[in-house]
């Protein structure tokens, strides 16, 4: 029942969409008694001419990111890629923190 032109978030990105910085334009409210009092609910609504194409990540962006991972899973201690995610509170890989713990 709501005009064409105001949408929910997920019918936005269904399209492709996000907000865009606009706040909820509109409301649609309806009685619920699935939900407990005053059982009321609410879907926001978007204006769609105020939204934006989705974000994507541009090539320099998606090749930063790989940088920051691979740094992420680098050991400081024997400079090897560990093929996970350094555990944060041992700050090194498996080995070296199993080594260090045994010396
Ligand atoms: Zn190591």
């Amino acid at each position: 029942m709501a005009p064409p032109h105001l949408l929910t978030l997920r019918q936005l990105t269904a399209k492709g969409l996000r907000p865009g910085g606009q706040g909820v334009q509109a409301q649609v409210l309806w009685r619920s008694r699935r939900y407990g009092a005053p059982g009321v609910r609410a879907a926001y609504l978007y204006d769609v001419r105020f939204a934006l194409p989705k974000r994507t990540a541009t090539a320099r962006q998606r090749v930063a990111l790989g940088k920051a991972n691979a740094a992420r899973r680098t050991c400081p201690e024997c400079l090897r890629d560990a093929g996970y995610v350094l555990p944060r509170h041992l700050g090194t890989c498996l080995d070296c923190a199993e080594e260090m713990a045994a010396a």
